[in-house]
């Protein structure tokens, strides 16, 4: 492997691209985000893709050894094509990688974006030592990956991983996927709001004062504040958000037998706020043995996980065969 080698991670998100450089280490030589603008079409986004890849090329002077690309929705990865995307509502079994390919003239890999961070993480960020890792990315919703034997397990079609899917309540919250109770209805920023309407009365007039924000907007940023305030409410809805984030854990680890987790996510910020709660719930759901077992690992890699993942996703490409795992 020359020292220039390197491959092209995109991490297309609804309202930002983000691209970089990856080398054979993982680490990201140059990166760049632009806005995705309101043109949501594919032939737009392929455009746009295509563009930053070539600006990418461009600055390193030279052809990308491997071109991945994360896009968020349902991806039939081994198919190349996008089912449907919640961020792309145009798009209905979109062949992008044959696009993507043509625009460029180079072969492309696409996966789902939440897969591509996962991968990431998982090669080159917190996992790097583990064989079998869960990755949770805690935000609106929660993104998932799973890594097991060292491979992305991707089910059939591209349908693993949709952990925030889990039901936790059988007839709780409903969830934008039609169900109802699913982890990301708790376990995510709107989980406060939804602990908070079940407080006492009396409890959550105060928590709304003082936090100066309507029930229903009781982001995670306000109550880490409270928290760290010393607000004893919110110090107790931070560790039920906790202990739900752990029966979701708790039914991954029972089914697949995985004890590292890595969560990341802006919610990271608040760790000792929840994961106490988290791993006393996740072990009291799941056998005492787990207990010396159970990792839990913050995200390393922030927003390059998404870019770093895509560049990896290329198996065969020989540019990244230091990072897989034996
Ligand atoms: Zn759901």
């Amino acid at each position: 492997m020359s020292a220039a080698a390197f491959a092209i991670g995109v991490d297309l998100g609804g309202t930002n691209l983000r691209a970089g450089a990856v080398d054979a280490s993982g680490a990201v030589l140059c990166r760049r985000s632009v806005p995705v603008g309101a043109d949501k079409s594919a032939a737009s986004v392929v455009r746009l893709v295509a563009a930053e890849v070539r600006a990418i090329a461009d600055e390193l002077a030279g052809t990308p050894a491997a071109i991945g690309c994360g896009i968020p929705g349902i991806v039939d990865a081994a198919g190349g094509i996008v089912q449907a995307s919640p961020h792309f509502p145009l798009w209905n079994e979109e062949p992008m990688r044959e696009r993507i390919s043509a625009a460029l003239s180079l072969p492309v890999t696409i996966d789902n974006d939440a897969n591509c961070h996962a991968l990431g993480e998982a090669r080159c960020g917190a996992g790097r030592w583990h064989r079998n890792v869960i990755c949770l990315t805690l935000g609106t919703g929660i993104g998932g990956g799973l890594i097991l034997d060292g491979e992305l397990f991707r089910g059939d079609r591209g349908y693993a991983g949709e952990v925030g899917h889990i039901v936790v309540e059988p007839e709780g919250e409903p969830c934008g996927c039609g169900g109802r109770g699913c982890l990301e209805q708790y376990a995510a920023s709107h989980g406060f709001s939804v602990f908070a309407r079940r407080l006492p009365e009396a409890q959550r007039t105060a928590l709304v004062a003082a936090a100066g924000a309507p029930e229903g907007e009781l982001t995670p940023e306000i109550m880490a504040r409270l928290a760290d305030e010393g607000n004893a409410v919110a110090q107790e809805l931070w560790e039920e958000w906790g202990r739900y984030l752990g029966v979701g854990i708790a039914t991954l680890v029972n089914t697949l037998g995985v004890m590292t987790f890595v969560i990341g996510g802006g919610i990271v910020r608040s760790w000792d706020k929840f994961i106490g709660a988290a791993r006393a719930s996740a072990l009291s759901h799941t056998y005492p043995r787990h207990a010396s077992e159970l990792v839990f690992l913050k995200a390393e890699l922030g927003d390059d996980a998404g870019i770093v993942g895509a560049a990896l996703l290329e198996r065969s490409s020989s540019i990244m065969a230091g990072r897989r795992i034996p």
